[in-house]
């Protein structure tokens, strides 16, 4: 029985470089056999992704052709002609690009297709806008439809982040959080009462706030106790 020199993992005797981290196997004692069996086939996992992302492109594709099929014949026979149902139509269009397309993709970057669902959304609001009339697009649904996609495409960008600490995400991410709650309320009163008046926002701030305290507090607490163990080697 081999272990990898640099990553510790065990090793099959058909192994001739680590399945882990590509490290070459040398060991005098037990040197690698070609004609062993092998532990596992290669590019297993690459193929049963493949398979899963096609079958849910396909799934999701039926489930949204269904109800998409349903609006446009139903408006068909009660008017005649095709109207109302061009909105709900739409919409399941939008959802179709923004939840399906990502599927056919081998390592689809998700901040890409949260932005593109961000200005799909726009667009799908500003046709709606035109179709209803009113003045509440500019005012009040693109600012909101920009403002959600960018404190998700935020709070996703830092947890994938590859560098800062669990304790530094989770921080920066309950002040996303907390920026958007209250720019929200701004929005949302603005539009209705037209002027500013911060309410359930502050609520939701303090907690963000109180729990980003907190978390702060915990992480420095794990440092010393990680400083102070080095210093006395147990
Ligand atoms: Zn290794």
């Amino acid at each position: 029985m081999s272990y990898c020199v640099n990553c510790g993992v065990e090793l099959a005797p058909s192994e001739r470089r680590c399945p882990l981290c590509g490290v070459e196997v040398i060991n005098p004692a037990a040197p690698f056999d070609d004609s062993a069996e092998m532990p596992f086939p290669e590019r297993r996992e690459t193929v049963r992704h493949r398979q899963v992302r096609i079958a849910a492109a396909k799934v999701l594709s039926l489930l949204l052709a269904i109800p998409f099929i349903s609006v446009l014949i139903a408006d068909l026979i009660e008017d005649g002609a095709l109207s109302w149902s061009l909105i709900p139509a739409s919409a399941i269009a939008l959802l179709f690009m923004a939840v399906v397309f990502p599927c056919l993709f081998k390592k689809p970057a998700v901040w890409l297709f949260m932005l593109f669902a961000t200005l799909e959304t726009a667009l799908f609001l500003f046709a709606l806008s035109v179709i209803l009339g009113g003045n509440w697009y500019f005012l009040f649904a693109l600012p909101l439809t920009l403002l959600t996609g960018a404190a998700a495409i935020g709070c996703w960008l830092m947890i994938s982040a590859k560098k800062p600490s669990v304790s530094l995400k989770m921080m920066i991410v309950l002040i996303i959080l907390t920026v958007y709650v209250l720019l929200l309320q701004m929005l949302i009163e603005l539009h209705l009462h037209r002027a500013i008046r911060f309410v359930w926002s502050i609520y939701v701030a303090v907690s963000c706030a109180v729990l980003a305290i907190a978390v702060l507090i915990v992480s420095r607490l794990i440092r010393k106790n990680e400083a102070v163990r080095k210093k006395l080697f147990f």
